[in-house]
């Protein structure tokens, strides 16, 4: 090889490198473009264990005291039966939070009566209302056929559960709710439905479906105007369900 053949190769080489080299650069300085680092996401504290409340939660019920968060639907004082860590429904009617909401993340635990008793929608209902309207169903329906937009896990008459999720009578189940709260048109129209998406037992059973108004137990969902937070309602359907360890995360 003569010395000038060489000294070409050696060029070409190094010149190679260089643009290697640069180009890393310039991808480097690229891909900054696409680090947003603001805003820095503030720190929640899970708590030990997904059903326990993280460190930003509002409590609505833990322990006997807590039942100081809500009152009969009528307006009346708490008149269900509370022990140490449950509640239970008795027939003074729906209970509902004193603080309103709008959306939320909520956990609450239920449990039908371990004593079966009735049929179809007559065994282990109750409901969880968000915003006093829009209806998660509760229902013991394992092994209870009942319409199925009417079971367990269901949006009252909207919307059947991806999944039968129950666990047998008498033990505890959980839900855990992501609610996105419906936005009105100053006319009362509908500028954006609400939307929900439920784990049953941590099983998926809504996945982010649009209501078509307020749940109804005759007729035909509709939406009516109303404020931006409401209460949560727990029902009185004239069967003893329990609940445990309701906590709300607002959003
Ligand atoms: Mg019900």
């Amino acid at each position: 090889m003569t010395e000038s053949l060489f000294c070409s190769m050696k060029k070409q080489i190094l010149l190679a490198t260089l643009f290697i080299a640069s180009a890393a650069v310039a991808q480097d300085s690229l891909s900054k473009y696409t680090e947003i680092w603001s805003p820095v996401p503030r720190v929640v504290t899970p708590g030990k264990t997904s059903a326990d409340a993280p460190s930003d939660a509002v409590i609505l019920f833990r322990n006997k005291k807590d039942t100081a968060n809500w009152m009969q639907d009528n307006g009346k004082s708490f008149a269900w039966k509370a022990e140490d860590s449950l509640m239970t429904v008795t027939s003074a009617g729906a209970i509902r939070t004193k603080q309103s909401f709008g959306d939320c993340q909520l956990h609450i635990e239920w449990r039908t009566p371990a004593e079966v008793k009735g049929s179809g929608q007559g065994r282990g209902n109750s409901g969880i209302f968000l915003m006093s309207r829009y209806e998660l169903q509760v229902l013991d329906s394992y092994n209870n056929p009942t319409y199925s937009n009417g079971q367990a896990g269901s949006i009252y008459k909207q919307h059947i559960p991806l999944v039968n999720a129950c666990r047998p009578p008498g033990e505890w189940q959980s839900y855990d709710i992501l609610f996105t709260a419906p936005q009105f048109y100053a006319d009362g129209s509908v500028k954006s439905p609400a939307r929900i998406t439920v784990f049953q037992n941590g099983i998926l059973v809504q996945n982010n479906v649009e209501l078509i108004g307020g749940t109804r137990y005759i007729g035909i969902a509709r939406y009516e105007k109303h404020e931006e937070k409401a209460p949560i309602l727990l029902q009185d359907h004239g069967n003893p369900v329990s609940f445990r360890n309701i906590w709300i995360r607002e959003l």
